[in-house]
């Protein structure tokens, strides 16, 4: 008995080469709590657990451990063939016996037992596919956020940050082409006092019902995003400011006639919409674009409400 009986990676390791180990080892006893291997530091020995447990911690030593090495498996065998600062903090978490083997003492191992060197391959392999595994969960995970970063949360269409991205690319696009480009700003008439009548729930509930009605009632090559509040933008690719007044006065017809009912079945008053419409002038960046179709939205709103008026440019 040499104490590495139950080690996986000595595996097929003969009785002669376990007990040579013994005398080139260090062998160590940790309380709770001793640090074993420092994040950030090089720790060139590969530590064999005879008795007690391992915390591999991030960040801080204190920090809950992220997995456990128990009596029969190893710590430290990459830090020794990469010669790289430790990845983690390695913690004892209850008294913990060790065989600890330095770089020479690992080399040798590996040149002179060769189910050693398989076991290891196999081992770094395994840790190999956990990682890719990591990986891809992540860049999935980063997918998703960044897609629910694109979309607005109460209405489910796209949001402001999408529109900014968005339609710096179509005019920057269309310069390019010299293809016309329209842009329309909404917004939701005496909205305020819809809400203070019939409380905010319901005021999102028609506000999401609009969304879905702007984008179910337009083209599939135009664009709808929530600009905020109880404001929408539609850009229109492709499109000379006559035909974006039709889809626009078509859209906010459509919007007037739409009937929104409470989740008790009433029907709720129609709500109506003014909206200004702006071509992207030559030269011209997004953000003065918008303000102009802002502009002509309040001359839709002075000439009172419910209707569509096109920038004057
Ligand atoms: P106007 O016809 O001039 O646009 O009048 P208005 O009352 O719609 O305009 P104002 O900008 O004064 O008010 C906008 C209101 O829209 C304020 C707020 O009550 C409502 N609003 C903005 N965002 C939301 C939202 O996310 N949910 C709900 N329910 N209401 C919102
Ligand atoms: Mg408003
Ligand atoms: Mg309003």
């Amino acid at each position: 008995m040499t104490g590495l009986d139950h080690i996986a990676m000595l595996e097929g390791v003969t009785a002669l080469q376990r007990e040579a180990l013994v005398k080139v080892g260090t062998a160590r006893s940790l309380a709770s709590g001793d640090v074993l291997i420092r994040q950030g530091e090089p720790a060139a020995a590969m530590h064999f657990v005879l008795a007690g447990k391992l915390g591999i911690a991030l960040g801080e030593p204190t920090a809950d451990p992220i997995a456990v090495v128990g009596p029969g498996e190893t710590v430290g065998e990459l830090g020794v063939i990469t010669g790289e600062p430790a990845s983690a903090f390695v913690v004892a978490q209850e008294p913990t016996e060790l065989l600890s083997l330095g770089e020479d003492e690992f080399w040798e191992l590996v040149q002179t037992s060769h189910p050693f060197a398989v076991n290891l391959i196999v081992k770094l392999a395994e840790r190999l596919r956990k990682n890719n595994a990591t990986v891809s969960t992540n860049i999935e995970k980063r997918r998703l956020y960044e897609r629910a970063a694109m979309f607005d949360g109460l209405t489910g269409i796209h949001n402001r940050r999408w529109l900014d991205e968005t339609l710096h690319r179509l005019v920057v696009r269309h310069e390019r082409d010299e293809e016309p480009l329209c842009v329309a700003l909404i917004d939701i008439d005496h909205f305020k006092k819809f809400n203070d009548t019939h409380g905010h729930e319901v005021g999102d509930l028609v506000l999401t019902t609009v969304a879905a009605t702007l984008v179910k009632n337009l083209r599939p090559t135009d664009l709808v995003a929530r600009f905020g509040g109880e404001e929408f933008v539609i850009l229109f690719p492709q499109t000379v400011p006559a035909d974006a007044l039709l889809a626009g006065e078509r859209v906010r017809e459509i919007v007037s006639q739409m009937v929104v009912k409470k989740a008790d079945g009433a029907e709720l008053p129609r709500v109506t919409i003014s909206m200004g419409i702006a071509p992207l002038r030559h030269g011209e960046k997004p953000a003065e674009m918008l303000k102009a179709a802002d502009v002509a939205m309040y001359e839709a709103k002075h000439e009172g409400r419910n209707r569509v008026r096109v920038a004057q440019r």
